[in-house]
Order: C-alpha cells, then structure tokens, then sequence
C-alpha cells in the first residue's frame, strides 16, 4: 500500500469482530497501512468528540476511510460509560464534514431466498447525508404562544412565517437544507447509477410539502434534464420522480435492479426496510461518497448491542460478520484503483469471493439460516465462519 487507509474502529460486538477480520482475514495476505481513530465511545466522549472531527478530515485528506459501528449516546449509554456528555451521531458528524451521499447496497448470494421474492436484483438506495432531521433546531413549547419562523438576509430584511399559535404546551421543530447539497446529491446519484447500469427513482412529498419537497424535486428534474438525460438514454436507462408513498407500494412489487434516492431521514428508514427484506441487516454495505471522491466504507448495521452483552458472558455469539468484511473490501479495492495498485484490488476481489462461496456453500452465521433455499450445511459462530472464510481465501492462493 502506498498510501494508507483512515481506519475507525468503533464499538461492541462489532469492534470485536473488527479485530478478529483484521487478525484472520487482512493482515496474513495484506501489507496494511493505516491511519488509525478509536471511535469508541469512551474514546469520543474524552476528546469532546475531536477524534471523530480528526477522523473525518483525515477521510477528506487521505481520500478513503474505513469505519467501524459506533454507539450513538443516548441517556441509557451515558449512565452505563460514565460519559460527560450527550454527543452527535458519528455518521452524522462526519457525513456533515464530508457532505456526501450515502449509497446502501444488498450484498445477494445464491441460494439465500430475498423474504420478498418478487426482487430479483438488489435496490441500492443513496441517502442524502445532510441536513433535514438531523441538522434540525427544537424548542420545547412550555405554554400557549405563538411560533413563528424568521429569516434575516444579509441585508438585515426580515421574512416571518407563524408555524402555529399554541393553545398550549408542545413541541417546534424547524429543519433546512442547501441548493447546493441537494444539487451535490443528485449528480452523486445520477454518476453513481450510470456507472453501476441502473434507473434511478427519486421520491419525497412534493403533494405536502410544497416548497421543501417540491425543492428537492425541482433540483433532481433540472440536474438529469441538463446534465444527464442523454447519458441515460444512450445507456437505455431512465430517471423519474414518484411520491414517496407510491414508491413505497411499488417497490415491493417490482423486480429491483434499480437506485432509489431518499432524503436524509427516508434513507435512513427504507435502508434497514430494503436490508431486512433482503434477509439481514449484515448483508448490506454502505459507502459515503463526498463531492471531492472522498469515500467512506462501513456496514449499515449497528454495534449489535444484544450479541455483545453474550459474548460479554463468554458466548461465541453467531453474529455475522459480512458487511464489516465488505467495507474493508470495498475501502481496499478503492485505495487500489486510486493508487494503481493490482494486487491489492485483486485480494480485495478474492476476500468477497472467499466470503460469499462460504455463505453458498452452505456455512453461515444464525441470521441466515432461515433464509437458505436448501438446509444449511453449518450454522457457525462468527469465530467458526472467519475461519471458514479465512480457509477458502487460503486456498484461492494469496
Ligand atoms: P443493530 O446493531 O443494527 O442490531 C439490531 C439487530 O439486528 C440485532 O439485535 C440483530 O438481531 C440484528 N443484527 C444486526 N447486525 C447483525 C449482524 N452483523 N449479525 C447478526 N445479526 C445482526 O441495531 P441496534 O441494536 O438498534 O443498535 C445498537 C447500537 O448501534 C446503538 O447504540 C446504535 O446507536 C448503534 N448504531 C450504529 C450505526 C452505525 O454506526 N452505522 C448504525 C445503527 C445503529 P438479533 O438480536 O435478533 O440477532
Ligand atoms: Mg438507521
């Protein structure tokens, strides 16, 4: 390697299993280099959350991160750590710093039955990784009054809308976002789907939400109409806009095979929708993809709490440990083609391969086992299926 990989490690079972893919999977076959950021909890919580800010620039510097699962606090972590604060989503953080687009993607294996069988090829689905619900200000209303919002131009104008006159105690919420993210987001999708043969389907309220929605619209109509309608004709492609609800009916009757792009928080929802409806949430991959080409690589699923506080007991839980494996795959073959490095982007191709004939030839983790066409020849715990992995991509040659 020439350069080296931005690494996060992160929490609970998935740290764990972090560790062991490094020792069983990486570093026999690879010369790894990394700039290494321990995102744990604790570690985030000592440093006032500098470390996620260090690690999320050093993404934007170095050109390619790896990122572990990390716990997001909340009141229930913060007793259990002993933390000395409440802080931000990591995602969140560094998918502010980076302003990208995050692409979800089904990882599909022969003979695991999809719970909806009608999909014969995976939904990726790109989420926009700013503002809306995330980058929200909330008031707590402790009594009747009136809210309103309030816009101050540069030029000191004032614009005034009332959000509502409170009969009473209750909640505001006001949220934003940017032309030029949005803007941003919609070449992400559109370059992102040319390169990987698909349509893309866009959905939001336009019907409800008349100017925040109908924006987002706008932006996405006018960026494919000048900039890639031809493209995508040439390629035998097409783009449309549906409203979210009608996607969410259509999706399940349709073949896939196609991007569904969603903003920040219906990308967040219909991500773990599409992942679980593909079988598991361990079979689904996510990469950050910045303006600059600045990508970040990381499972969708969490730090699975529950299989942590086992193992934490001495059990060797079956958690399954394929997207993590995947986002170090998927980080190497990207630091390989940006560095002209064969080799490596090659091992990258083996790793997935030796993964993948593992889970088809019938060894897998717990959560998979419902979902094999013929009975499984061995539901393994994660230690057992690394080793199983670890022994395919040993004789596939290093
Ligand atoms: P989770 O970690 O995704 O796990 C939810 C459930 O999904 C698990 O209990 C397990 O079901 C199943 N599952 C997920 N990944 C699996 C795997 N690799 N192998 C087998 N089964 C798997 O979500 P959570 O428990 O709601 O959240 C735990 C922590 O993760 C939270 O603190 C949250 O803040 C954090 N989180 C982080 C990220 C991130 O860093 N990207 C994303 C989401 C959540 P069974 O128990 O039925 O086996
Ligand atoms: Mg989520």
């Amino acid at each position: 390697m020439k350069v080296p990989l931005v690494e996060l490690d992160g929490d609970e079972m998935t740290r764990v299993l972090w560790a062991l893919v490094k020792e069983k999977l990486l570093l026999p076959y690879v010369d790894l280099h990394t700039e290494y950021y321990d995102l744990g909890l604790k570690r985030r919580d000592d440093t006032n959350d500098a470390v996620t800010v260090e690690a999320a620039r050093a993404i934007a510097r170095l050109g390619v991160g790896v990122k572990c699962a990390t716990i997001t606090s909340n009141e229930a972590r913060k007793a259990e750590y002993a933390l000395e604060r409440l802080l931000p989503s990591p995602n969140a953080t560094i998918r502010a710093i980076l302003d990208g687009t995050v692409f979800r993607k089904p990882i599909t294996v022969q003979g695991l039955r999809p719970a909806i069988p009608a999909w014969e090829k995976p939904i990726t689905i790109a989420r926009h990784a700013y503002g809306d619900v995330y980058k929200a200000a909330e008031l707590a209303i402790p009594g009747p009054g009136t809210v309103e919002l309030v816009y101050t131009a540069e030029d000191g104008s004032v614009t005034r809308r009332k959000v509502a006159d409170m009969p009473g105690s209750g909640v505001v919420q006001a949220m934003h976002n940017i032309d030029a993210s949005i803007r941003a987001f919609s070449r992400a999708c559109f370059r992102y789907a040319l390169g990987e043969r698909l349509s893309v389907w866009f959905a939001a309220k336009d019907t409800i939400s008349k100017t925040y929605d109908q924006r987002f619209k706008a932006i996405f109509a006018e960026v494919y109409e000048n900039e890639f309608r031809a493209d995508f004709e040439k390629a035998g492609l097409e783009y449309f806009y549906t409203l979210i609800d009608d996607a969410a009916a259509r999706i399940v009757k349709s073949r896939g095979g196609f991007l569904w792009a969603l903003k920040n928080y219906d990308g967040d929802v219909m991500s773990d929708l599409i992942a679980s409806a593909v079988g598991s949430l361990a079979m689904m991959t996510s990469v950050l993809m910045s303006p600059s080409g600045a990508m970040e690589f990381e499972a969708s699923h969490g730090t699975v709490q529950k299989h942590y506080y086992r193992w934490q007991k001495g059990e060797r839980t079956s958690t399954n440990p394929t997207a993590l494996i995947f986002a170090w795959t998927g980080a190497l073959a990207r630091r390989a083609a940006l560095d002209g490095l064969p080799d490596l982007g090659a091992f990258a191709g083996r790793l997935e391969r030796a993964v993948l004939d593992t889970i088809g030839a019938g060894f897998v983790t717990g959560d998979l086992a419902p979902l094999c066409e013929k009975p499984p020849a061995a539901v393994l715990d994660s230690w057992a299926f690394i080793d199983a992995a670890a022994q395919r991509l040993g004789t596939a040659g290093k």
